[in-house]
């Protein structure tokens, strides 16, 4: 028998991420550490169309350098879709098509966002009939940033960061993210700042094992005042990110003598994130840091998480 429908494609959109404020806990035994931190999506997001096919595959289009990026099983998206089908039965494939508008290996969960977005779309075309519930978990086996990427907002993330409470915000924050011509390691950055803790064992306090998001954090947050925001901005990572590449401190300097608010490494790096005042200081920075040949792009923050797009 045929059908007459013809075959639907399901656009979904995720986010990328800023970790506002990022605590590392002490290195455990399984090699991970515990993080506390506070999540804000932004208006840099990801999207993805998945059309019926009878296998997987992924391809890749957008305004960042999408050329290296592997299509094969290591692909995050591709992993979200395997994943998927085995959950619910599923015994055909998809064909993939995203758009990717987040840096990759930029510290701002463009991966992350491509998996949320992919289990939505083919949770829609597939029709699995899967609870949200059953969605986030599997969005936790995919990685720490995947279940923020699907629940979006601004939120608290304890454990691996995958552990989520949604926190409050009001109004909407401006930011411009100076993106780097290069990505780096996340693994790499962790093993750095492990190496750091170590150096200066002596003379610096030892990294708590649970660490917490400042309370003051959150009242930035549900104030919406970006000038308290920016005092209380912070990122464990931001120092071991800096040490591998020194070069991101002239950035920083350059945003904050620009009219920023403030400016930090965005998660692992090397995206520099910068809080601004309001929509003029953004233009204003964004002119500015463009000058300086600096590949510049303005966001607000907190947006949805992945969600369906009707076209
Ligand atoms: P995180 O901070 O979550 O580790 P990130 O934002 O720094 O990630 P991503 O762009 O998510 O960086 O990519 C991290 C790594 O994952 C890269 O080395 C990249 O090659 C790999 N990767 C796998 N799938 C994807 C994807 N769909 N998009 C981007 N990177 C992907």
């Amino acid at each position: 028998m045929t059908t007459s429908a013809a075959p639907r494609v399901v656009h979904a959109r995720a986010p990328g991420k800023i970790n506002v404020f990022l605590k590392v806990g002490a290195l455990l035994e399984d090699g991970y550490h515990d993080v506390a931190t506070a999540y804000q999506a932004v208006s840099l997001a990801e999207d993805v169309r998945a059309h019926p096919a009878d296998d997987f595959s992924v391809s890749f289009s957008g305004t960042v350098d999408v050329s290296n990026l592997a299509t094969d099983g290591s692909n995050l998206a591709i992993k979200a879709a395997t994943l998927l089908a085995r959950k619910a039965g599923y015994r055909s494939g998809v064909r993939l098509e995203i758009e990717k508008h987040v840096p990759i290996a930029g510290g701002m969960g463009g991966g992350s966002a491509d998996a949320a977005a992919t289990l939505l779309a083919c949770d829609a075309l597939w029709g699995t009939d899967l609870s949200r519930e059953d969605l986030l978990e599997l969005a936790t086996q995919l990685g720490s940033d995947v279940p923020f990427a699907f629940t979006g907002g601004t939120a608290v993330g304890m454990g691996r960061g995958d552990q989520l409470s949604p926190a409050l915000a009001k109004g909407q924050f401006q930011w411009v993210f100076a993106f780097a011509d290069f990505g780096m390691s996340t693994p790499e950055v962790y093993r750095e700042l492990d190496r750091h803790r170590d150096r200066h064992s002596q003379d610096i306090f030892p990294a708590e094992v649970q660490p917490h998001v400042d309370a003051i954090v959150l009242q930035a947050l549900r104030a919406g005042d970006p000038h308290m925001l920016a005092e209380v901005l912070h990122n464990d990572l931001q120092a071991p990110a800096l040490h591998l590449e020194p070069e991101l401190g002239a950035v920083i300097e350059l945003g904050e003598s620009n009219g920023a608010l403030a400016g930090m490494i965005s998660g692992s790096g090397p995206t520099v994130a910068f809080l601004v005042a309001d929509l003029d200081h953004a233009l204003e920075l964004q002119i500015a840091l463009s000058a300086a040949r600096l590949n510049v792009v303005r966001a607000t923050g907190p947006v949805h998480g992945a969600r369906l797009i009707s076209d």
